[in-house]
């Protein structure tokens, strides 16, 4: 999936300033960046959560122009393609884990109830929750809950995840569970896009990295060289710092 020359603004404030960017299929691409400079709000905007003004937004054979009405079917192919995790996890708090986890495929996806309690059943273990399956959000950690928003996530089957600092809510010890998951997920080349302040997580896990600035986008490309003293800009050698 792509953007090209996408322009965001809130009242006379540019927030995205005719950014293009490229999210490779199976990969981690991982966008990193002072508060306030626009990470959140490209990643909603892959979810088309929010609508830039300007600019375009390609996903396999479908353009999206942002100038334009955006058609409800092409709303719904660009968010049954995408999944969004937010950082304050947003379960159902009034269902169970289980019931979390089956009611997008149910509802949205149309699936049987038989497949969809059998598949929750196989996401519990692979977030290593399968004991918490009847359990209610508010029995469980932060780092517990993210990990059911992560499974409940994954049930939709979307092909990318999209996680805004999935982990900035949590204690350290509860921040290391999920970002495992994390790790053990991207292994299985699940597409995904992750806004995190973890640098350490961020250089593990992507296979490429986005710095972002203001709404321009000041680095885009390796791990390697984001992360080399030797070749990267003083811009991102003072982030860098700045976040050790
Ligand atoms: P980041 O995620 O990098 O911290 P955001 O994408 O959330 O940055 O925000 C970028 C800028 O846009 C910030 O200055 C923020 O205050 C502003 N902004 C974000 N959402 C809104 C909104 N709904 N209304 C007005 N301003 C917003
Ligand atoms: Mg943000």
């Amino acid at each position: 999936m792509k953007l090209e020359q996408v322009n965001k603004t809130f009242g006379s404030h540019q927030v995205l300033k005719n950014i293009s960017l490229d999210f490779p299929r199976g990969k981690v691409t991982v966008l990193v960046g002072p508060s306030g400079s626009g990470k959140s709000t490209i990643l909603r905007s892959l979810n088309i959560l929010e609508k830039p003004e300007t600019g375009t937004y390609d996903f396999d054979d479908l353009q999206i122009d942002f100038s334009k009405e955006i058609s409800k079917n092409d709303l719904f192919y660009i968010r049954q393609k995408t999944g969004m995790v937010f950082q304050s996890y947003n379960l159902f708090p009034h269902f169970t884990v289980l019931e979390n986890i089956i009611e997008g495929p149910i509802q949205v996806l149309k699936k049987k109830r038989p497949f969809a309690i059998k598949q929750a059943k196989e996401l519990l273990i692979k977030v290593g929750l399968s004991d918490k399956a009847n359990a209610y959000p508010e029995q469980l950690s932060g780092g517990q809950a993210q990990r059911v928003a992560i499974a409940r996530s994954l049930a939709m089957n979307p092909e990318y995840i999209l996680l805004d600092e999935p982990t900035s809510a949590l204690d350290p010890e509860l921040e290391l569970e999920v970002l495992k998951v994390l790790l053990q997920i991207a292994k299985e080349q699940q597409s995904m896009v992750i806004v995190t302040h973890n640098l350490a997580f961020a250089k593990r896990v992507a296979d490429k990295i986005i710095f972002v600035e203001e709404g321009n986008i000041i680095y885009d490309g390796s791990v390697e060289n984001f992360f080399d003293p030797d070749t990267r800009n003083a811009r991102i050698s003072q982030f860098i710092s700045s976040m050790t």
